[in-house]
C-alpha cells in the first residue's frame, strides 16, 4: 500500500524522535509513513535503553530498600531474595506494552508502519528492504531521517555482549556479576552500575575525565559521587583502559593512568562499555544523495530541521545536540510543524536533564561554571533536603536543591536537584525557565506541605532573600 501513492512525509526510524513526528504529522493531516528496521516501535529508548533501564532501576532498587531500609520503617522479612529471570520479565513486558501502545498509536492517528531497513535512493524516495524480505519504495514530499544512534565501542575492545557487554547487554545479563567494571562515568553507565550495585555485584567505574557526568553542575556532582561512594561504587578517574583480555574465567583490563604512567590490571566478570553513543546512518544512502554530516558523523540541520538537500529533513540523535529522548520528541513535533506551514521550536538551553539513580540528580539551564564563563553577576540559593519535613518524614534526606539567578534582575538561570525524585521535581523549574521567571516568582507560589517540592521554594527564598525551615 505505501510503495506506489506519494506521502506527504515519510519517516526513517520509528524511536522516540520518529515515531512522535510521525504520529504528529498525521495529527496535522499530512499522509505520513514510518519506516523501522527493529521489528517494533519506540526506538533505542523503549527497547533497549530509557524504558527497561528505569525498569531495572526500579527493581533493583525495590529489593535494596527490602534489604537496607524496610527494617528501619518496622517493616521485617525472614528473608530476601532475588528472582532475576522474574526482574527480567517485568522488564520485558514493560518494554512489550509500550512498544506495542505506539503501534495503537499509529493505527489511531492512520499512520502508515512499513517494517523495513530504508535506504534513500533520492531527496523524495526511501527504498525499504522490508523484513519480510521483500523490496518496496517509498515516496514522500517530504522525508524525516530519525535513524538515531548506536553503541559506541572503544579502540581494542570488541563487545561480545556476553562478558564484554554494551548497554543493551548490561539490560539483559543472565547472572548477577560479582565485579562488574564500568567504562564511562556517564549517565548510562553510573544507572547501571547502580542497576547491578543494588544486587549485589562489586562497581568500578574507569573514567578517563578527572570527573563523572562532565555536564553536571560541579558542587552537586561532588555531593553525587559522595553518595555513590558511600553506596559501594569506587571510582578509578584520570585512567585509561589500554588493553582488555577475555581469555581467562572472567576478563582483566590493562588500566594506565590517563596522563601516562605506570600501569595496572583490574579483574572482572563483566565488562560494561558506557562511552558514549555515535549517529547511526549505515547504509542509509547519504551520501547517495548528498547529505552532509559533520566530523562525527551527525546530520547537520538548520534551525528548522532541514539538511542541506531540500525536502530531506533530520531529527534526534543523528543531528547535534544532547542525545535525549525528550529533544527527539521536541525535535520531531517541531520539524513536523514547520513541514506543516506553522512555527516550531526547541529550545535547547532549557532541555532538562536527568541522571536516574538513587538520589537522582535532575537539572535544567545553567551549571554554576557555566555562570561564570557567561561572566554575569549571580545568586546562588540552596536547600539541603535534610531540613524539608516530607524528605524526614520518609528517611530519605540526601541531597538538595540549587537555585542559580541573576542578581541584576533576579531571573533564573540554571536549577540543579539531588533527590529520590529529582527528576520530576525538575518541571517546576523548567517551566519557571520557560517564562523567564525570578526566583522570587518560585519562592511566592503557595507549595504543598509537607512536598519535597517545598525545597524548590525555599531553594528560591533563599536566593532572592532567606529560607524559613534552615
Ligand atoms: P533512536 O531511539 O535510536 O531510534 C532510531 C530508530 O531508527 C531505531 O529504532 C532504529 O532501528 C531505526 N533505524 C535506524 N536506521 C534505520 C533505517 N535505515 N531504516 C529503518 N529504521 C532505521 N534518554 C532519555 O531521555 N532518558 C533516559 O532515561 C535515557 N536512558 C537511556 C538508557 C540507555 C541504556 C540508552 C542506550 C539510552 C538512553 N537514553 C535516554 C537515550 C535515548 O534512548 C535516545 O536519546 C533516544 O532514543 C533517541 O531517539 P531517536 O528517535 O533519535 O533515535
Amino acid at each position: 500500500a505505501s510503495g506506489s501513492d506519494e506521502n506527504d512525509v515519510v519517516v526513517i526510524g520509528g524511536g522516540p524522535g520518529g515515531y512522535v513526528a510521525a504520529i504528529k504529522a498525521a495529527q496535522l493531516g499530512l499522509k505520513t509513513t514510518c519506516i523501522e528496521k527493529r521489528g517494533t516501535l519506540g526506538g533505542t529508548c523503549l527497547n533497549v535503553g530509557c524504558i527497561p533501564s528505569k525498569a531495572l532501576l526500579h527493581s533493583s532498587h525495590m529489593y535494596h530498600e527490602a534489604k537496607h531500609a524496610f527494617a528501619n520503617h518496622g517493616v521485617k522479612f525472614s528473608s530476601v531474595e532475588v528472582d532475576l529471570p522474574a526482574m527480567m520479565a517485568q522488564k520485558d513486558k514493560a518494554v512489550s506494552n509500550l512498544t506495542k501502545g505506539i503501534e495503537g498509536l499509529f493505527k489511531k492517528n492512520k499512520v502508515n508502519y512499513v517494517k523495513g531497513y530504508g535506504k534513500l535512493v533520492s531527496p523524495s524516495e526511501v527504498s525499504v528492504d522490508t523484513t519480510e524480505g521483500g523490496n518496496t519504495v517509498v515516496k514522500g514530499k517530504h522525508i524525516i531521517i530519525a535513524t538515531g544512534s548506536d553503541v559506541k565501542s572503544l579502540p581494542g575492545i570488541t563487545i561480545d555482549e556476553k562478558k564484554v557487554v554494551s548497554s543493551t547487554g548490561a539490560l539483559a545479563l543472565t547472572e548477577i556479576p560479582k565485579r562488574l567494571i564500568v567504562i564511562g562515568a556517564g549517565y548510562i553507565g553510573l544507572e547501571m552500575g547502580s542497576v547491578w550495585g543494588r544486587l549485589g555485584s562489586e562497581i568500578t567505574v574507569v573514567e578517563f575525565a578527572s570527573e563523572i557526568v562532565p555536564t553536571m553542575d560541579a558542587e552537586v556532582r561532588k555531593q553525587f559521587q559522595r553518595s555513590l561512594e558511600k553506596q559501594g561504587m569506587k571510582f578509578k578517574l584520570k585512567t585509561k583502559v589500554v588493553g582488555v583480555d577475555t581469555s581467562g574465567d572472567g576478563v582483566k583490563l590493562t588500566l594506565e593512568p590517563a596522563a601516562g604512567g605506570d600501569q595496572t590490571t583490574l579483574e572482572a566478570d563483566v565488562v560494561l562499555v558506557s562511552a558514549g553513543r555515535t549517529p547511526f546512518t549505515a547504509e542509509l544512502g547519504l551520501d547517495k544523495i548528498g547529505v552532509e554530516t559533520d566530523k562525527i558523523g551527525r546530520i547537520l540541520v538548520n534551525e528548522r530541521f532541514a539538511t542541506n538537500v531540500s525536502g530531506v529533513y533530520a531529527i534526534g540523535d543523528v543531528i547535534p545536540g544532547p542525545m535525549l529522548a525528550h529533544k527527539a520528541e521536541e525535535d520531531g513535533v517541531a520539524c513536523v510543524e514547520y513541514i506543516a506551514g506553522k512555527v516550531g521550536h526547541v529550545d535547547y538551553d532549557k532541555v532538562p536533564g536527568v541522571v536516574y539513580t538513587m538520589p537522582e540528580v535532575a537539572s535544567v539551564g545553567k551549571t554554576e561554571e557555566q555562570v561564570k564563563e557567561l561572566g554575569v553577576e549571580y545568586r546562588v540559593g540552596k536547600f539541603p533536603f535534610l531540613a524539608n519535613s516530607r524528605a524526614k518524614a520518609i528517611d530519605n534526606a540526601e541531597g538538595l536543591v540549587k537555585i542559580l539567578a541573576e542578581k541584576e534582575t533576579d531571573k533564573i538561570l540554571g536549577v540543579h536537584i539531588m533527590a529520590p525524585n529529582a527528576g520530576e521535581l525538575i518541571h517546576e523549574a523548567a517551566i519557571a525557565l520557560q517564562y523567564d521567571a525570578s526566583s522570587e516568582d518560585i519562592a511566592r507560589v503557595c507549595h504543598a506541605h509537607p512536598t519535597m517540592s517545598e525545597a524548590v521554594k525555599e531553594a528560591a527564598m533563599a536566593t532572592y532573600d532567606k529560607p524559613i525551615h534552615i
